[in-house]
């Protein structure tokens, strides 16, 4: 079998026995990324720094030193992550430039369980979308294609060239981030699995904010397995950032035991949305039947709030972020753009460097958030997420698991939906709850569409019971059963 497509755990197994050295693992992504550009995945190559870092993983092995989780394992980083010395710009202009002095603290951890970084992620920008149309750095193109039909796919978004990375076998687990949706949408699209912590689990320190009460980092990878290793990696108490949490950090590859009998799975009625195609409705049918057969028992349920949602999401984000991103200011770092004044100055270099997308994110929030309209939009969509947290609260009363489709649709065209922002925004009906009630979920192909494009199931579960969730969704990855492959559609 090529390197290029082992998983993790395989890999690790191989760098164990000595099969292969973590120098030639890279080497081998390496050349596939080059192989590869048309994708558009990668916004930046590290390749000297991951031969070295190899090197150095090998090093350690031939010394039997102490080797981490994730020893010697190439991987791809989100431009969205804060790494010293190599650039970092949100995939935006107005961070043009800007190579960050400092390394986050997740990607820190992933290099002392011995990852090897391979590179930054192209992405939308400031992780706005769900299409990687908006980063700054021009669109991903999904390794997919819809049947006979030549069209080019968005990857999804906003981990959009971390998801096509990892299906492209160009790098064998990446990083992403997930505000509504940013790993599980495009994990769903490429056809990998994307998985989204307990808000609190990964330290959002050095990882450029979105919208703070939402952001939180997570794995993309090719199997459950592979996300339970990496998150294992990723995850941990960190002082630096006040909102991770301070709970132990469980072996989650152990909680795969492949057992779900007696488990409890809700479906909730909720999900079903109008517009969405049939065969999404059959594959979510044919999850509960596969969990079923496994042995859990299944459960409607109800979460009356679900459809408030996405506006309670439209209105929280825009205005965290209108906050956050009211730092590029062409002061400190990346794009400046003189004016005649200072105000000019400031008026220039946000104009010139926000994208589209961006900007109308900036004046939702700066308009929630204003005297007068703040009680009426902002205060009101805080008021929905905690009845959005409180369904799901009550749900636990009655089952251990949440399952839904990932998104709404497959991979759609690049371009498509671009003159409709609110189309855009309903591709994030199914992830968005989670997102705001703060829980774990993770999407899992599950199979494919007419058209021959992957499609993804979701597991939400309980905060901070990533095991559940994990085991879950092992299962039903073995009952899947998804072997197809991007290139070429063939297992
Ligand atoms: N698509 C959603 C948005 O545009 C989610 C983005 C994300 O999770 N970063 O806000």
């Amino acid at each position: 079998m090529k390197l290029t497509e082992l998983t993790i755990a395989a890999a690790r197994d191989g760098l164990a026995a000595g099969e292969f050295t973590s120098v030639e693992l890279t080497a081998a992504n390496l050349s596939a990324m080059e192989n590869t550009r048309d994708l558009n995945a990668f916004v930046c190559e590290t390749a000297e720094k991951a031969q070295d870092m190899a090197a150095a993983s090998d090093v350690r092995r031939a010394r039997g030193a102490d080797l981490g989780a994730m020893e010697g394992i190439p991987i791809a980083v989100k431009d969205l992550f804060c790494t010293e010395g190599v650039r970092a710009t949100a995939c935006s202009h107005i961070l043009d430039g800007f190579t960050p002095p400092y390394e986050s603290t997740v990607t820190t951890n992933l290099w002392d369980a011995g990852a090897v970084m391979l590179g930054k992620t192209n992405m939308d920008e400031f992780a706005m979308g769900s299409s990687n149309m908006s980063s700054y750095d021009g669109p991903v193109t999904n390794p997919w294609r819809a049947g006979d039909d030549g069209a080019k796919l968005v990857p999804g978004g906003s981990s959009g060239g971390s998801a096509a990375a990892v299906a492209a076998r160009m790098a064998m687990g990446a990083t992403g981030t997930d505000t509504g949706g940013s790993i599980r949408q495009p994990g769903a699209f490429c056809g990998v699995v994307g998985m989204k912590p307990t808000y609190g689990r990964c330290s959002r320190w050095g990882v450029i904010a979105f919208a703070s009460s939402l952001d939180q980092a997570g794995p993309l990878t090719r199997t459950v397995q592979d996300a339970a290793i990496m998150l294992g990696a990723m995850a941990g108490h960190d002082p630096k950032d006040s909102t991770s949490v301070n709970e132990s950090v469980p072996d989650f590859e152990a909680a795969l035991t492949g057992d779900i009998k007696g488990l409890r799975v809700g479906v909730p009625k909720e999900y079903v949305v109008d517009g969405m195609p049939g065969e999404i409705g059959e594959l979510w049918r044919r999850g509960v039947d596969w969990l079923k057969d496994a042995g859990a028992q299944i459960v409607d349920i109800s979460l009356p709030h679900t459809k408030y949602a996405l506006p309670a999401y439209y209105i929280i984000a825009p205005a965290e972020a209108s906050s956050n991103l009211a730092r590029y200011d062409g002061v400190r770092y990346g794009l400046r753009v003189e004016g005649d004044s200072l105000q000019d100055m400031y008026a220039n270099t946000r104009s010139e460097g926000f994208g589209a997308e961006v900007k109308r994110r900036l004046m939702i929030g700066a308009y929630v958030l204003s005297a007068g309209y703040y009680d009426a939009y902002y205060l009101k969509a805080q008021k929905v997420r905690a009845r959005i947290a409180q369904d799901f609260h009550d749900a636990w009363e009655t089952v251990d698991v949440v399952l839904t489709p990932t998104a709404p649709s497959a991979a759609f065209a690049q371009g498509e939906k671009m003159d409709d922002p609110i189309a855009m925004y309903l591709n994030d009906v199914f992830t968005v709850p989670a997102s705001l009630a703060g829980l774990p979920a993770i999407s899992v192909p599950a199979g494919l569409s007419s058209d021959g494009l992957p499609l993804g199931l979701q597991i939400i579960g309980r905060p901070f019971d990533e095991e559940t969730m994990f085991r879950v969704a092992g299962v039903m990855e073995r009952e899947a059963a998804f072997t197809a492959h991007p290139m070429t559609g063939e297992a």
